[in-house]
C-alpha cells in the first residue's frame, strides 16, 4: 500500500486554510515529500512527520509556491538531526535545483554559521545531495522505484512528474501541467494520480489579466480527469485549488471530474489521505 496525504492544497495565492503545494506519499517504510509549499512543516507536523524522519524530497519544478519553505525544510532538518553521522537530504528535482538549493544554503548563510558556532556538535552546514533528472529511472531502494517524466508547464522549463511504486502500487505526481504524452505514458495503468488543478470556467472571468495567465499552463479539472482517463488509472487526487475549495463547493468540483472520468475521485482540505492499494487500477489504459 502507498499512503498519500495532501500536506498544502493551497496555491500561490495566501489562503487562511491551505498551506502551499505540498504531498507526503509514504511507501515501504520510506517517506517522500513532494514539494515544499508555504507552511509545508506545520502541516508534517500535524501528521507527526519531521523533516528529521524524510527520505527525500522530490520537486516537480521550482515555481515559488512548490519551492516557498525548502530553506526552513534543509535548516529544520538539520538542526534536529542529532545522529554525528546524519544522512543527507536526498533532494530529486529538474535542472536548476542545484542553483536553487546553493541559493538558498547562501541565503541562510548567517545562520548555519551562528548554528556552527554555538554548537560543539554542529560542524559542517546541513549534509545534502542533489539530484536532477528530467526523465528515467532515479531511485531504486529497499523495493521502492521512483521514475521521472517531462510534464508541460511551459514556458516553467523544464518540469518533471513521479511515478513511485511499491510492489504493485503505484501513484504518479504530475505536478503543475497541461495534458501531455509524457505524462500519460507516466501515468498509465498507475494506482493513484495525484494532479493540480484549476477551474478555468471561474478564473477566465477574473478582471485582472495577470491571474487569467494561469490558465495558459495549467490543467482544468476536467482536463485533468480526462487525463486519468486516458491513462487508465484507478484514483484521481486533485489538489492545488485554484481559486481555494469554498466549504461546501467540493461537490461542484468533483461533479465537473466525474463528467469525464468515472473512477474514484478525491477532492480534500489539507491533511486529506488517501490509501493506494495494490491493483486498485484494474482497468487497461484507452
Ligand atoms: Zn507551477
Ligand atoms: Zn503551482
Amino acid at each position: 500500500m502507498i499512503e498519500v496525504t495532501l500536506l498544502g492544497t493551497g496555491s500561490p495565492i495566501p489562503d487562511a486554510r491551505r498551506a502551499g503545494p505540498s504531498t507526503l506519499v509514504r511507501a515501504g517504510g520510506q517517506t517522500f515529500l513532494i514539494d515544499c509549499g508555504r507552511g509545508v512543516q506545520l502541516r508534517m507536523k500535524a501528521i507527526g512527520v519531521g523533516a528529521n524522519g524524510l527520505t527525500a524530497l522530490l520537486l516537480t519544478h521550482l515555481h515559488s509556491d512548490h519551492i516557498a519553505d525548502l530553506g526552513d525544510l534543509i535548516i529544520t532538518r538539520w538542526v534536529t538531526t542529532f545522529d554525528p553521522n546524519p544522512v543527507p537530504l536526498q533532494i530529486i528535482g529538474p535542472p536548476g535545483t542545484a542553483e536553487v538549493v546553493d541559493a538558498t544554503l547562501k541565503a541562510f548563510g548567517f545562520d548555519i554559521g551562528y548554528r556552527i558556532a554555538h554548537h560543539a556538535d554542529l560542524t559542517s552546514p546541513p549534509p545534502l545531495e542533489v539530484h536532477e533528472y528530467t526523465d528515467g529511472m532515479v531511485w531504486d531502494r529497499d523495493g521502492v522505484t521512483i521514475r521521472v517524466a517531462p510534464t508541460d508547464h511551459r514556458p516553467v522549463a523544464p518540469t518533471i512528474g513521479f511515478r513511485i511504486e511499491h510492489g504493485a502500487a503505484s501513484v504518479v505526481l504530475a505536478g503543475d501541467t497541461v495534458p501531455c504524452e509524457s505524462l500519460d505514458a507516466l501515468a498509465a495503468g498507475a494506482g493513484g494520480l495525484v494532479h493540480t488543478v484549476i477551474r478555468k470556467d471561474l478564473i477566465d472571468k477574473m478582471p485582472m489579466q495577470r491571474i487569467r495567465d494561469i490558465c495558459d499552463y495549467h490543467s482544468s479539472v476536467e482536463q485533468a480527469a480526462d487525463t486519468a482517463a486516458r491513462a487508465g488509472v484507478g484514483i484521481l487526487i486533485l489538489t492545488h485549488y485554484v481559486p481555494g475549495i469554498e466549504p461546501g463547493q467540493e461537490d461542484d468540483w468533483r461533479a465537473l471530474a466525474a463528467s469525464v472520468f468515472d473512477r474514484q475521485i478525491e477532492i480534500g482540505d489539507d491533511l486529506h489521505r488517501v490509501e493506494v492499494h495494490p491493483g486498485v487500477c484494474a482497468k487497461p489504459a484507452s
